[in-house]
């Protein structure tokens, strides 16, 4: 494969083509395949061979697709499983067992943040979150001998905050723990966290990846650039006694996170993206830098006129000038802030409601990231169970309303959202 720009490695696909194989990867809709020989069976369950058996472990389009966002992210290997918070779920049980500990910035997807502080918990993985804005020196004192992760996402959902690469990877490498980031917001597109010092990435291709709508799914990248052998991860390293004492760390060398990541948690726990959707998500890459050029620009567009209205009283978008996190957005995502905008309105919790009613044909739904402009508004939806107290220790204000900006002609989402602010 050619050195292409991001664009061109979008639309042409990166597997190797025969004469007169079809132009589009095909989708494999099989559980299994054909074999003669059981020796040879024998050898790709002791990974001594490389092939597909299962497909709760590897799927030919699946893989399409996770080479395809490997070689974007300029990852050493993906694995795609079920869901985002699959994704999630599979990169830290991936190194951490009980009695581990993760630090986590706490502006992170409430979805992310429950599966950490009570789900993970539950399995006797403890977690402490440090605010984005902490100095480098405070976020260290979160960390003890135990700890094997720091985790943030490159654009805080919805809190719209830009991740400070430079302070949390080095905060990261003074502590020996992989930086894991979640780039589901800012798409390879926008933003390639390993270029800044990321050990993993993860996705929920739900969102821009899909950007239609259409298919829950999700992705773990390794960048292959971690030392597993730092003496804090004897799981990367010692025999696996589920395969005839490998060391997974011996054998796979760079690889040895992501092919645990499959042939351990996926073999496990199972949380396997279906062949269709990967079909889907092949389709949906192909456009992925012009949609995100029309969300980022119909996005920014909305947020200088919400910035200007007299009934808006406070607009976050990475792009915006007079933003908290503009410095940032300019250093880490020079093309674009992405689709989202939250912004306060006028008549707190109320008044968000009232204009999530008022809007004539943006609808309400839970859900970001696909060409159609939608409206959240999380105090009276996802953060409706939490008191007004509750909601700003969550980072969610009661005035606060969500908006996935689509790709449609922008006059008229302005026009909508105009006459509904009135
Ligand atoms: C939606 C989302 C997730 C969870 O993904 P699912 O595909 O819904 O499981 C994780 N992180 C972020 C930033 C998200 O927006």
């Amino acid at each position: 494969m050619k050195n292409f720009n991001l664009e061109t490695s979008l639309v042409q696909s990166l597997e190797e083509f025969q004469e007169g194989e079809p132009r589009v990867y095909p989708l494999v809709q099989s559980t299994t395949y054909n074999y003669k020989d059981p020796d040879f069976v024998a050898g790709l369950f002791d990974l001594t061979e490389s092939g597909y058996f299962y497909s709760r472990i590897g799927n030919p389009t699946v893989q399409a697709f996770e080479n395809k966002i490997a070689k974007l992210e300029g990852g050493v290997g993906a694995v795609a499983v079920a869901s985002g918070q699959a994704a999630t779920t599979t990169a830290i049980l991936n190194i951490c067992n009980s009695g581990d500990h993760i630090v986590a910035c706490s502006t992170i997807y409430g979805g992310t943040f429950t599966l950490l502080s009570s789900s993970l918990k539950k399995i006797g993985i403890e977690i402490s979150f440090f605010n984005p804005d902490s100095s480098e020196d405070e976020i260290l004192s979160f960390f003890k001998e135990n700890t094997k992760a720091i985790f943030a996402e490159s654009i805080g959902n919805p809190g719209l905050n830009v991740l400070d690469f430079e302070k949390i990877s080095s905060v990261a490498k003074k502590g020996g723990v992989p930086f894991i980031v979640d780039n589901t917001i800012a798409t390879p597109y926008l933003c390639r966290p390993i270029e800044h010092g990321a050990n993993i990435v993860i996705h929920s291709t739900t969102k821009y990846i899909d950007g239609q709508g259409s298919c829950v799914g999700g992705i773990v990248v390794d960048a292959g650039n971690f030392d597993w052998n730092n003496g804090k991860f004897p799981s990367m390293v010692d025999p696996d006694p589920s395969y005839h004492g490998m060391s997974y760390y011996e054998t796979f060398k760079e690889a040895a996170y992501i092919v645990k990541a499959r042939v351990h948690i996926l073999r496990d726990f199972g949380a396997t993206l279906s062949a269709f959707n990967a079909f889907i998500y092949l389709r949906g890459l192909e456009t992925l830098h012009v949609r995100m050029d029309r969300h980022c620009e119909n996005a920014l567009k909305v947020a200088e006129f919400l910035e200007g209205h007299e009934n808006v009283l406070w607009v976050n978008y990475p792009k915006l000038k007079s933003g908290k996190y503009y410095d940032l957005a300019e250093k880490y995502l020079p093309k674009g802030g992405s689709g989202m905008v939250l912004f306060g309105i006028k008549g707190g919790a109320k008044g968000g409601k009232e204009f999530t009613k008022k809007l004539k044909w943006i609808n309400n739904v839970v859900h970001l990231g696909d060409v159609r402009t939608c409206v959240l508004h999380p105090g009276s939806t996802t953060h409706r169970q939490l008191s007004d107290e509750e909601q700003i220790a969550a980072g969610v204000m009661p005035e606060a309303i969500r908006l996935n900006v689509g790709i449609e002609n922008i006059d008229d989402i302005i026009a909508d959202i105009e006459q509904a602010l009135k």
